[in-house]
């Protein structure tokens, strides 16, 4: 007799989907979840595909189905399966990552009510003068008929709960539990009229929407490429679609999301890792079932549900948070692509230093760029400038022409920003007597010092007092060399004292708002210098900033890794992009010990696009990425020589295929990590297809692999650090 069989995606690290029996009187919809027994244990899995059939083996029944509705849509299921089949990662574990975790819970798919208060519509009078509270919290309620949730009334007014529950009292609200539901903007700034440049790249899109047509906003720092979004987004709402903006960084949200906020009156959520596990819950069913209509959100919001998407944005599509790092991993901005493409919808990626392979893609026409060449208002692209480090000394960072810059800045009552290269650049400790440096007993790597007087590995999560002693001569002069962000940051206090500075980086900046408040805190002019890290080379806005300090780069000139003089010259126009934003040109200073560079020279003259060109066919000589693909097995082991022998074997077991080309078993520049020995093999081949045929086979080999004891593994698709 046929049976009604499930395959389902279960959230283990196997490459298939599994069989079982559906229960006999239950509609078994494809896309709800069902706890399944997997050896000893009960999980939670989605249903991929609904067959009857009869089996001659027995299969195992489901042990309970969660939704009597589908949960997870087609649409999003396609995605799951094309990037498990793409990333070759497991498909249960991609569903996963696609899903809020409370669902991978087992947690019953329905958004969260929450308490709201609505007005009785009795006039205003039967409320005496004496309750100012009272008739104010009132009189705002008439105003909204549909009533308010209790958390956006106590937004509005801070200690309202007694007004509220006196309110109640006299039978003039009342209240009742909803829905949660995304507060709508009560008022909205006008849209800017658009510069020439922005008007034409508007129309541009426009007469795309609807079909697929990738753009490549290609705008200078501060031309205005978020109010072009913002326009093109009007015209998507207005058609009665939905609009997914991807951001690489959570810090860049809000002050994203606040200009969003205040130009359209529709529902709008944010999607972020901070978010709680329940409004992620609720934000993804709102997306699923069409209540919202603007989502912005970093990486994984490129997983969301969205049944009427029309337009797609990548903001800052060169940057590599894009790609998970860790685990599964895919790139959002290349699905972002995809999605578009299965769709029919275009997608914008803006960025003012687009990647080399987006260059490339624009290069072959399968993007369209388009070109913002100027910034908005008067304010002018800054200039550069360098400074020789090798005839200006600069020991604790700043040289002397730094040092009289910032001066200046000052007096004129400007701000400055100096930005550290946190590559390479950590002070560590060492002994001036016999050359002893304090390296991580688990990691080769040194600890950094911290003023905490703490020393910390930033590669593990070690971290111990300083050494009074030398652990080798016993000698008790140890001091630091190098620079971090707090010495720095110390010593420009010191030669400022009546400066205010402040320092960003991951230390600073890891309490919730913490960033908001320095870059609210900046913009009201309380901060003089900024020094901080990456961090800061990232959109924001601050009109009062005109010199801009890059402390050290020269770590970035001489990296292994193929892709450092790219992510080093996204990082000076970057960096470079926050000065002179305002009335008042800006000035960007370059310290280096190697200036006649021609990355330097070329960045100098402001020439992102000379510096790509050049790259990229650099890129094609080599044939390197985007010319090739690359697949890059990484492995950690805790015996140094298991991991290297399980590559080893892969690397004899690998098909016959002469286009794929194997560069062999290396150890990783970094050898020792958190008490594991790594290494990997890197693939690369001209045709996709070929790296993925020989990958499959590998796949397909490992199990036989006789040194897989105590050996972790990684398979990374385009790898975007291959150190
Ligand atoms: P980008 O995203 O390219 O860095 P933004 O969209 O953030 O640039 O714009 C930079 C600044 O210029 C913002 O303060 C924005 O309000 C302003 N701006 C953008 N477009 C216009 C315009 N058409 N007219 C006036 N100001 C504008
Ligand atoms: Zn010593
Ligand atoms: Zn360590």
């Amino acid at each position: 007799m046929a049976t009604t069989v499930l395959q389902v995606a279960v959230p283990l690290p196997l490459r298939h989907t599994f069989s079982y029996v559906a229960p006999p009187s239950e509609n078994c919809p494809i896309g709800a979840r069902v706890i399944v027994p997997f050896k000893s244990r009960q999980v939670v899995a989605v249903v991929m595909a609904v067959s009857s059939e009869s089996f001659d083996y027995p299969l195992k029944p489901v042990h309970q189905l969660l939704d009597h509705e589908p949960l997870v849509p087609a649409h999003t299921r396609q995605l799951v399966q094309w990037a498990a089949n793409y990333y070759h990662y497991p498909i249960g574990q991609v569903m996963a990552t696609a899903l809020p975790r409370l669902f991978n819970q087992g947690k019953a798919a329905v958004i969260s009510s929450e308490k709201h208060w609505r007005s009785c519509l009795q006039p205003l009078e039967c409320i005496g003068h004496q309750a100012r509270k009272q008739q104010q919290i009132y009189a705002f309620l008439q105003q909204r008929p549909n009533g308010l949730s209790h958390q956006t009334l106590l937004a509005t007014f801070p200690n309202g709960q007694s007004t509220l529950k006196a309110l109640e009292n006299k039978g003039l609200i009342t209240q009742q539990r909803q829905e949660y539901r995304p507060v709508i903007a009560d008022k909205l700034q006008p849209a800017l009229s658009l510069n020439p440049a922005q008007q034409t790249a508007v129309e541009q899109i426009c007469t795309k929407l609807g079909q697929n047509h990738p753009f490549l906003l290609d705008g200078v720092t501060g031309s205005g490429k978020t109010e072009v979004y913002l326009h093109v987004i009007a015209r998507v709402l207005a058609q009665g679609r939905q609009v997914l903006v991807l951001t690489p960084e959570i810090n860049l949200t809000p002050s994203v999301w606040q200009r969003f906020y205040q130009r359209f009156a529709v529902p709008m959520a944010l999607w972020h890792s901070k978010l709680s596990e329940q409004q992620r819950a609720d934000h993804w069913l709102l997306a699923r079932d069409g209540h919202l209509s603007v989502v912005i959100g970093t990486r994984s919001a490129i997983w969301l549900p969205l049944p009427d998407l029309g337009l797609i944005v990548v903001d800052e599509e060169h940057d590599s948070a894009y790609k998970q790092q860790e685990g599964f991993n895919y790139s959002a901005r290349d699905l972002a692509v995809l999605r578009a493409k299965w769709l029919g919808i275009p997608v914008i990626l803006g960025t003012a230093t687009p990647s080399l392979e987006s260059h490339y893609h624009s290069q072959q026409q399968r993007y369209q760029r388009i070109h913002l060449p100027q910034r908005t208002g008067d304010a002018d692209m800054p200039r550069l400038q360098i400074i020789d480090c090798r005839a200006h000394k600069a020991p604790d960072g700043l040289s002397q022409p730094l040092i009289l810059a910032i001066q200046n800045c000052l007096t004129a009552k400007q701000q400055v920003l100096l930005f550290i290269n946190r590559r390479g650049y950590a002070p560590v400790l060492m002994c001036y007597d016999c050359g002893w440096m304090a390296v991580c007993p688990h990691c080769d790597a040194y600890l950094t010092y911290h003023q905490s007087h703490q020393l910390k590995c930033h590669h593990c999560h070690h971290q111990q007092p300083l050494f009074r002693h030398c652990p080798r001569c016993d000698s008790t002069d140890l001091n630091t060399v190098g620079l971090g962000v707090q010495r720095i940051s110390h010593a420009v206090q010191q030669q400022f004292p009546h400066a205010n500075v402040v320092r960003i980086d991951s230390e600073t900046t890891r309490a919730k708002h913490a960033m908001a408040k320095v870059v609210q805190q900046v913009k009201e002019h309380q901060v003089d210098i900024l020094v901080g890290t990456q961090m800061l080379t990232k959109g924001h806005h601050f009109p009062k900033v005109t010199l801009v300090g890059v402390i050290n780069l020269d770590a970035g000139l001489f990296s292994l890794d193929f892709r450092a003089p790219e992510r080093l010259a996204q990082q000076l126009v970057q960096v470079a992009g926050r000065a002179g934003r305002g009335e008042h040109a800006g000035l960007v200073l370059l310290q280096t010990h190697h200036p006649e560079h021609p990355l330097l020279q070329q960045m100098v003259q402001c020439n992102y696009q000379q510096f790509a060109k050049t790259a990229l066919a650099e890129r094609q000589q080599a044939q390197l990425p985007p010319f090739s693909h690359m697949a890059l097995f990484r492995v950690e082991s805790l015996n140094p020589q298991q991991g290297q022998q399980f590559l080893q074997w892969l690397q004899n077991h690998l098909p016959a295929q002469n286009t794929v080309l194997c560069l062999g078993v290396n150890p990783a520049p970094m050898l020792r990590r958190a008490g594991r020995y790594r290494h990997q093999l890197l693939l690369q081949s001209l045709q996709r297809a070929d790296l993925h045929h020989v990958i499959n086979d590998c796949l397909q080999q490992l199990p036989h692999n006789p040194h897989q004891k105590g050996v972790r593994w990684q398979l990374d698709i385009d790898p975007l650090d291959l150190y």
